[in-house]
């Protein structure tokens, strides 16, 4: 058996060779994907480690000295079989996966709702009224300059114009997202319909569409802003149509700085232009449709995203897709339109992952996010975010912070190297463990706020 694994020299030789070139190629490339990506502490640390660990592989390929077999054939199998057990796919059952909310949220609790009731206004007494324990949280964030303000931390005069002028268009777009529907119905096919939905969706700039029924718990209670506050929410549409955006890498890394919340507003109005015209191509058809956009919502979109397979709720209670992470924006359009909806994917990796990383937990300002295991909260497994603090922080930065966002592991780009790590988070148990480890070496565990792109910095 020993002679089996047991490699004469000249064959180890070969193998401790090529093992060398290998792993100092893909270091190699790591670092030139990581200058592109301005990641420089990543680039220089793959960098060093090609070398680091290239030279006592070539040191024994070169030299002979006593015990030599003995050495080799050790050191050989020390990086072999590591590797080869970090691509086993090993997923033991993440307890308690897959969760069902038990009752709807009331959007009057949302922060934003909240933040747009006028002190001495009569919403605003019966808010107060119905919730004591919430009006001194709420006093702190009122005391604070308040989000895009000219005396904020954060302030900069010409992205915070920029996030302005971005949701004042999204304030056009909130009158249309429901509208007539077409007197004449055409028959459509289910399939061929959710197709060209989702298609057209991606030529318009989305980045996953996912569908899925829409159920009484992906619903608001009762709406918490605007012309209808306090109405009831009554949307008896049978699909969901989830629609997620990017949002620009480069941008988020600067977070907390004001290329965030310009970013974060350029993706709220791009995916709430995309949803509003998908409505309306659905209600030409003869079928009604309402988007559900930046500010004019009657559902919680991250959990319609979730169960339209877009991705799970992890540690900031975030939607995180596979591929972008929590680096997304979502908007929704329900309709009574036939559909297909999206096949069920198994993504408690994502959970099991940020059971251990909790990396946006030690990077936040203000201390919001959960370092625990997920908790309870109304019958439901997951964590629940101090959305108070939370908003606090931003009434004082200005912007929408974004700390925890750019520094998710799952937020990398969308590249090749990234998503064949991605891969390995959702294949194996063990790899999840290995990329933490990894991902703290390369980008630090509290990696600096990235710097103004050039044109902004003006
Ligand atoms: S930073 Fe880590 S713990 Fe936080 S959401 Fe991302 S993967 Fe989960
Ligand atoms: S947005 Fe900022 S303050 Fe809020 S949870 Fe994330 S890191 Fe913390």
């Amino acid at each position: 058996m020993l002679n089996l694994i047991w490699l004469n020299q000249s064959t180890i030789d070969f193998a401790l060779l090529i093992t060398g070139i290998l792993i100092s190629g893909v270091l190699f490339y790591v670092s030139f994907v990581s200058i592109l990506e301005k990641e420089y502490r990543a680039a220089r640390v793959s960098f060093l480690l090609s070398v680091i660990l290239f030279i006592p592989l070539i040191f024994i390929y070169i030299y002979d000295f006593q015990f030599k077999e003995i050495v080799s054939n050790i050191l050989l199998a020390f990086i072999v079989l590591p590797s080869l057990l970090l691509f086993l796919p090993i997923r033991p059952k993440v307890n308690g996966g897959f969760q069902i909310p038990k009752q709807k949220h009331d959007e009057r609790d949302v922060m934003f709702s909240r933040n747009e009731l006028k002190p001495e206004t009569e919403n605003f007494n019966i808010y107060y009224s119905n919730n004591p324990d919430k009006k001194d949280l709420d006093d702190k964030f009122r005391e604070k300059p308040g989000l895009m303000s000219s005396v904020s931390t954060m302030y900069h005069p010409f992205s915070f114009a920029s996030a302005h002028a971005n949701l004042e268009v999204i304030e056009t777009l909130k009158p249309i997202v429901d509208g007539i529907v077409n007197e004449q119905k055409i028959n459509v096919n289910a399939s061929e319909i959710s197709n060209y939905i989702k298609i057209w969706s991606k030529k318009l700039g989305a980045h996953s569409v996912g569908i899925t029924e829409l159920k009484d718990y992906h619903l608001y209670s009762h709406k918490g802003r605007g012309d209808l506050y306090a109405k009831e929410i009554n949307n008896k549409h049978k699909y969901a149509i989830a629609i997620t955006i990017e949002m620009d890498h480069e941008m988020i890394q600067t977070a907390p700085k004001g290329p965030v919340v310009m970013e974060s507003t350029q993706q709220y109005l791009n995916s709430g232009t995309i949803a509003t015209q998908i409505a309306y191509f659905i209600r030409n058809l003869g079928y009604s449709a309402r988007a559900h956009i930046d500010g004019n919502y009657e559902l919680i979109c991250p959990l319609v995203a979730r169960d339209a397979s877009l991705g799970e709720i992890g540690r900031m209670g975030l939607l995180m897709t596979p591929k972008l992470g929590p680096r997304v924006r979502i908007a929704v359009v329900t309709s009574d339109i036939p559909l297909i909806v999206s096949k069920p994917k198994d993504l408690t990796s994502i959970i099991d992952f940020c059971g251990i990383c909790k990396k946006c937990a030690d990077i936040c300002p203000s201390r919001s996010i959960s370092f625990n295991d997920r908790d309870n909260v109304d019958g439901v497994l997951r964590w629940k975010i101090n959305s108070e603090s939370c908003f606090t922080y931003w009434c004082t930065s200005g912007t929408d912070c974004g700390r925890c966002m750019a520094v998710c592991p799952y937020s990398h780009p969308n590249n090749f190297m990234h998503n064949f790590i991605r891969w390995g988070i959702n294949n194996s148990y063990i790899f999840r463990r290995f990329a933490l480890y990894m991902d703290d070496l390369f980008y630090g565990r509290k990696p600096k706020s990235g710097n103004l792109p050039s044109w902004i910095d003006i």
